[in-house]
């Protein structure tokens, strides 16, 4: 239902200029067909990555590497495990650099390479300063206060500074009357 109401929203949106920022990690918003700006760039940015990419745990530059169908396998298997209450590292191989064992390239890891998403996120920032005195619409949808950094308090900085800008909040986890206090 999630995918098909993403398509639907990729759909509306289609004939606008927008730009998507995810902190979502399963790689399912990745996998909708935003449309590419001209010259083909991105309108899809997910700074806290995600499970397509390792990474050395130290960041040395040699240990981005693909997930590959074995990893993801053992990464499978250990998601299994956490289920049933156990627990395994799943095995992603090694930095060719340094020898330590690879993780998952997201904010999870221990030094995260944010290498991974740099480029899109540039793109994020530029086309946001195309907005200036532009109707904007902001739409929040199930972010919270997870990652209020990437999301939460830059969208609110700009409905408060734009005058043309209106953030809409949608959030089944948030209190409805706290919400309704911090906008008396
Ligand atoms: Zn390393």
């Amino acid at each position: 239902e999630i995918e098909k109401g993403l398509q639907k929203l990729a759909k509306v949106l289609e004939k606008k200029s927008y730009f998507v920022v995810s902190s979502s990690m399963n790689h399912k918003l990745a996998e909708v067909p935003w449309k590419k700006m001209l010259l083909k760039k991105e309108r899809f940015v997910a700074p806290c990555g995600d499970w397509t990419k390792k990474q050395c745990p130290d960041g040395c530059e040699e240990g981005i590497q693909t997930v590959t169908e074995a990893d993801e396998e053992q990464l499978q298997e250990s998601f299994k495990k956490l289920q049933t209450n156990g627990f395994s590292v799943p095995d992603l191989g090694k930095c060719p650099k340094c020898g330590k064992k690879l993780v998952l390239n997201n904010v999870y890891a221990g030094r995260y390479d944010e290498k991974g998403y740099l480029k899109t996120w540039t793109e994020y920032q530029n086309w946001l300063q195309n907005t200036l005195n532009h109707k904007m619409v902001l739409l929040e949808i199930g972010e919270g206060n997870r990652f209020p950094t990437i999301i939460r308090s830059p969208f609110e900085r700009i409905a408060l500074f734009q005058q043309k800008a209106d953030l809409y909040c949608i959030d089944g986890e948030q209190n409805p009357i706290a919400w309704l206090l911090s906008l008396c």
